[in-house]
This record gives C-alpha cells, structure tokens and sequence, in this order.
C-alpha cells in the first residue's frame, strides 16, 4: 500500500493489485475453531474494517470461512467447487487446525467439509487441500495446530495428523511463487 502526492498536495492512493480478493479458510483441521473466533476480536484492522473495505489499498475482500459465515450447505461451498474449478481468481487458502493425514492411517477418515455429490462421501479434509492448494495464491496455516500440529500430532496419535508444512512439504510453494506461510499462536 503506498501513496503518492499529486498536484497542489493533494493525497492519492494506489488503487490495489487486484480488485478483489477471496480467502477460503477452512477450520476442517483438527482444532477448536479458537483461531476463527480470535479474529473476531482483532482490532488494528478489524474484521469489519477489512471486510467492509475500510481499509485504503486493499482489494475487496471475501470471507468464507465457515464459523463465520451467513452462508451455509451449498450456499456456502459453491465457492470451493469455484476455486477448485479456476472460477475464484485470485484466492488465499487458509487452513486452521492440523491435518488428518488419512494417506498414512488407513482406519477410516477423521474431518472433512461438505458431501461430494457425485460420490455421497464426505469430502476429507485432506481432499481439500490437495484439491486447492495448488490453485491457491497463497496458502497460510493459522495457529499452532495446522503450523506444527499442536498438541493432536504427539506422538502415538491415532490419527496422522500433522502441520501443513509437515503434509505438503516444507518446500512447496504456491503457485505465485510463495511458501506456506506460517502463523503460529493458540490462538493466532
Ligand atoms: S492452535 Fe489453538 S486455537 Fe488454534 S485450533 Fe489449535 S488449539 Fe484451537
């Protein structure tokens, strides 16, 4: 975000890169969903103000995030069928929790989002990311849960589960370019 001074003094914005911008954020990890609620208290910006484009320079921003959202079923998935599908350009996939892997656990699956239509099976939360992941601009794992796996990733667990960086490999990046970006905290 910069500003540049135009004639007689006067103030202009650089209008941003892009003008919108949608974020998936998907709270399927194994978690508490703790990290969707602490956004909600943030306050330099808030919420509101990046949502509701107070903010000079950035993009409109789009939210889905399923703690959040007014959308629900297939109101609310639509968007993920369009980003798997290239129709929701550019977006920031931003997962929450740690991930089940179930490649390595094959005793059944442990989370997932949504029903797959075609099949009536859940859709794993594995699926997702490797569905999305590679559309994505950028990728964030938010909290110490989907970053290193928390406290479900000790050793023993049942599950597989384990930090994004840990299941994509710690040296992948997006397709602009970028690495998992990670975000630490409980909550973030
Ligand atoms: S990092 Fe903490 S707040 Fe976030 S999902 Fe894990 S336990 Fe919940």
């Amino acid at each position: 975000m910069a500003a540049e001074t135009a004639p007689y003094g006067r103030v202009t914005q650089h209008p941003s890169a892009v003008p919108e911008v949608h974020i998936l954020w998907i709270t399927a990890g194994l978690g508490c969903d703790g990290d969707s609620v602490s956004i909600t208290a943030a306050t330099q910006p808030s919420i509101e103000d990046v949502l509701l484009g107070a903010i000079p320079g950035l993009p409109k921003v789009h939210l889905h995030n399923p703690v959040l959202a007014y959308e629900c079923g297939d109101d609310f998935l639509k968007y993920w069928y369009m980003a798997e599908e290239g129709q929701l350009e550019p977006f920031v996939l931003v997962v929450e929790g740690s991930i089940p892997n179930e490649k390595i656990k094959k005793e059944g699956y442990w989370a997932a989002l949504g029903t797959d239509p075609t099949t009536n099976q859940p859709i794993t939360t594995n699926e997702w990311i490797d569905r999305l992941a590679p559309k994505a601009t950028a990728v964030i794992a938010c909290g110490t849960c989907a970053t290193y796996g928390g406290i479900h990733a000790m050793e023993g667990n049942p599950t597989g589960c384990m930090g994004l960086a840990d299941y994509l490999g710690w040296n992948w990046s997006s397709k602009a370019g970028l690495p998992i970006v990670n975000v630490p905290g409980c909550p973030v």
